[in-house]
């Protein structure tokens, strides 16, 4: 067996170790004569995996008592309208940052269902850069206010967080979720798709508060309805059960290994290593974040022409460092980096840029 850097968005790398978990206890689980996707969703095995799930969640967050996880198909994305259809029912309106390309989809689904009051329009710097935390004001009558915590095609990461009394947060933590420690109680709902640092693809997890839960839409149907979800714990139908089993084996890990300290010193870490190279070359490399909102879990630079970029990204893949092609819609290249990377893969990776940028000056 040989694997390789895999530096793809997402789906991602994942633990070796989970993997090999999963590979051991696919055909027979436990001495269940069956595989955990075999077995009814509604026997004791698979509700103790449901539940053990969202309690690591709850446990890695610490999270209060007055919050829920929910565990829902359908991936982000779906969480892009289920929010406003929840939130925003009654002519209700909310805030929004324009920050990149996930947040336009999310405007674009949320203006949909109601009324959206852009407080920050990152369209003039071309999305490379976040405002100051303590300049964004929420309006008054704003239901909520929503951000996206860590962009991962235009690699903008919210370090602070506005400030904005009353208003609740809403956050897509899809690329950053558990890779550092978030003050909670600010935000009123977070959501994350899973294929980042959770497990595999097509599912979300959606931390929501009670309040917030209350006073849901009641006219939704039951699948587009938080309540509705949160009144079966998730298992209002069949739930994604190879997705919510493989969350558990990675979050046990990550418990394991120091949970949310140490996930957080090492994206520090795995993205220094990155950034160092970028700022060390000259001007072979460029980052064009602002250094302030740089992402530490994708990291997005260019090379000095289109052709030293498929270069460098081919050559990265012939020697097992693959998905470091920047997303279709800006180009340039794009290191992602989330828990499940070794720092072994970020050294390796600083190295072959370093060599490469020598060679090419
Ligand atoms: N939001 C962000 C920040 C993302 O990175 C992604 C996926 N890359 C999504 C939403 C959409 O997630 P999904 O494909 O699970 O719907």
């Amino acid at each position: 067996m040989s694997r390789i850097f895999n530096f793809s968005a997402g789906p991602c790398t994942l633990p070796l170790g989970v993997l090999e978990q999963a590979r051991d206890e696919m055909v027979e689980y436990h001495g269940q004569g069956m595989s955990i996707i075999e077995m009814s969703h509604r026997g004791k095995t698979y509700d103790t995996i449901h539940h053990e799930s969202m309690d690591l969640v709850r446990e890695l967050l610490n999270l209060p008592d007055n919050y829920r996880v929910l565990l829902l198909g359908g991936g982000a994305t779906l969480q892009f309208s289920m929010v406003p259809m929840n939130l925003l029912h009654g002519g209700k309106s909310c805030d929004f940052t324009f920050t990149g390309a996930w947040a336009k989809k999310a405007l674009a689904d949320t203006k949909k269902v109601g009324k959206v009051n852009l407080v920050f329009d990152g369209t003039d710097s071309s999305f490379t850069t976040l405002p100051d935390p303590a300049s964004v004001k929420a309006s008054s009558d704003a239901a909520y206010l929503h951000l996206i915590s860590n962009e991962t095609i235009g690699g903008v990461q919210w370090q602070e967080w506005p400030d904005i009394g009353s208003v609740p947060l809403v956050a897509d933590m899809s690329s950053d979720f558990l890779s550092r420690h978030i003050p909670v109680d600010r935000f009123g709902l977070i959501y994350a798709g899973a294929q980042k640092n959770v497990g595999p693809a097509g599912m979300a997890v959606v931390i929501i508060r009670q309040d917030i839960l209350d006073a849901c839409s009641p006219d939704l149907t039951s699948y587009l309805s938080y309540p509705s979800h949160a009144k079966t714990d998730s298992m209002l139908n069949t739930p994604p059960v190879f997705t919510i089993y493989m969350m558990k084996l990675v979050l046990e890990r990550l418990r394991d290994a120091g949970g949310l300290d140490a996930a957080e010193q090492l994206a520090t870490k795995r993205s220094d290593l990155l950034y160092n190279v970028i700022e060390s070359q000259g001007s072979f490399y460029r980052c064009p974040v602002d250094s302030a909102c740089r992402s530490k879990t994708n990291v997005v630079f260019r090379l000095p022409t289109e052709d030293l970029e498929k270069q460098f990204v081919a050559e990265a893949d012939a020697q097992g460092m693959s998905g470091l092609k920047g997303h279709r819609s800006v180009g340039g290249c794009r290191a992602s980096i989330y828990n499940a990377m070794p720092v072994e893969g970020a050294e390796t990776l600083a190295r072959f840029m370093t060599a490469f940028a020598k060679q090419h000056s």
